[in-house]
């Protein structure tokens, strides 16, 4: 089976990786100079377009934004040029679900199925192959999807209609952004009621506190100091702000998830667009005059 796959930044790229050890691979990314790159490094053919891309069996993209996706369909270059009928689209990008049931509808058109398929377990998750990925489309796009995901997808799930996989991916990034911004607070509250934030947190995940954010992320890249950049906080902004989106669509009241937007905004308004997703816990130490260290 040929995959053609494009967006190869900081998750696209190791996803890829896995397709490539398994058959043929065409990769296409805005930037050429990251597909020359990535092709040398694991073998695979580069596209000069988007278009040359999409002529495979089954087409992968991992972009930014939905918006991003539907920008790379239209036109003589563009994705729509290059697919064949019969053809199987799978969008891992963090996506909109409404932007992904027009998306679907356009590929219908043409005879191609679409699922979106949003991932999650970050850029560790995605070189060791085991992301969980959340997968919205009808039954039988499914189940043509899920040997294809399984490349680099542990639990894959078909959660619901196109769009059902996005709703899934904002909801999990928007419970992510709460516990960061409210972790950072607590802990920075904490050293400065004199408690050492590693016991601290030792403490917190023996009890019913703990998250993922206090068990993995604040002891490996906060407490450390180490803060490597795998998620850029304005990716984060466009997931929460997709959640409120779906709060509002779905009239239920989001008090606590509208606020974790509106702080996510500002610090990404404040730190940048190359900004870390763990850099808002920075402005909350900035503004307590403390760091959670240990
Ligand atoms: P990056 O910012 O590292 O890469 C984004 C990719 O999209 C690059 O290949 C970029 O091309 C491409 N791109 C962006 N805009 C356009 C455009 N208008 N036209 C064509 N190509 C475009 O993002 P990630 O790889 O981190 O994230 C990709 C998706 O996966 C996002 O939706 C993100 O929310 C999601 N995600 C990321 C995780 C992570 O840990 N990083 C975890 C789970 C989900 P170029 O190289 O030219 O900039």
């Amino acid at each position: 089976m040929h995959v053609g796959f494009l967006g190869l930044g900081a998750i696209g790229a190791p996803m890829a990786a896995h397709l490539a050890r398994r058959g043929p691979l065409t990769v296409w990314n805005r930037t050429a100079a990251r597909a020359a790159e990535f092709a040398a490094r694991h073998g695979a053919t580069v596209a000069a377009t988007p278009r040359e891309a999409a002529a495979a069996d089954v087409v992968i993209t991992c972009l930014s934004t939905s918006t991003d996706v539907a920008g790379l369909l239209e036109g003589a270059d563009g994705i729509l040029a290059g697919l064949r009928p019969g053809a199987l689209f799978l969008d891992c990008t963090s996506g909109d679900p409404a932007s992904s049931r027009r998306i679907a509808a356009r590929l219908a058109e043409r005879g191609v199925a679409f699922a979106d398929a949003p991932v999650s377990g970050g850029t560790n998750g995605a070189e060791a192959g085991v992301l969980t990925i959340m997968v919205g489309s009808d039954p039988e796009t499914f189940a043509r999807a899920r040997p294809v995901l399984a490349a680099f997808g542990k639990r894959i799930e078909h959660v619901g209609p196109v769009g059902a996989g996005d709703a899934l991916k904002a909801v999990n990034n928007a419970l992510l952004a709460v516990n960061i911004l409210a972790l950072g607070e607590g802990l920075c509250a904490l050293v400065k009621a004199g408690v050492p934030p590693r016991l601290g947190l030792e403490v917190l995940n023996a009890s019913s506190g703990r998250s993922f954010v206090s068990e993995v992320l604040v002891p490996e890249r906060v407490l450390t100091g180490a803060w490597p950049r795998t998620f850029r906080l304005a990716l984060l902004d466009k997931d929460v702000g997709i959640a409120t989106g779906l709060l509002a669509e779905t009239g239920v009241p989001g008090p606590v998830i509208e606020l974790a937007a509106s702080l996510l905004s500002q610090a990404r308004a404040t730190l940048g667009e190359t900004a870390d997703y763990l850099d808002p816990i920075r402005l909350t130490e900035r503004a307590a005059g403390v760091e959670i260290r240990g």
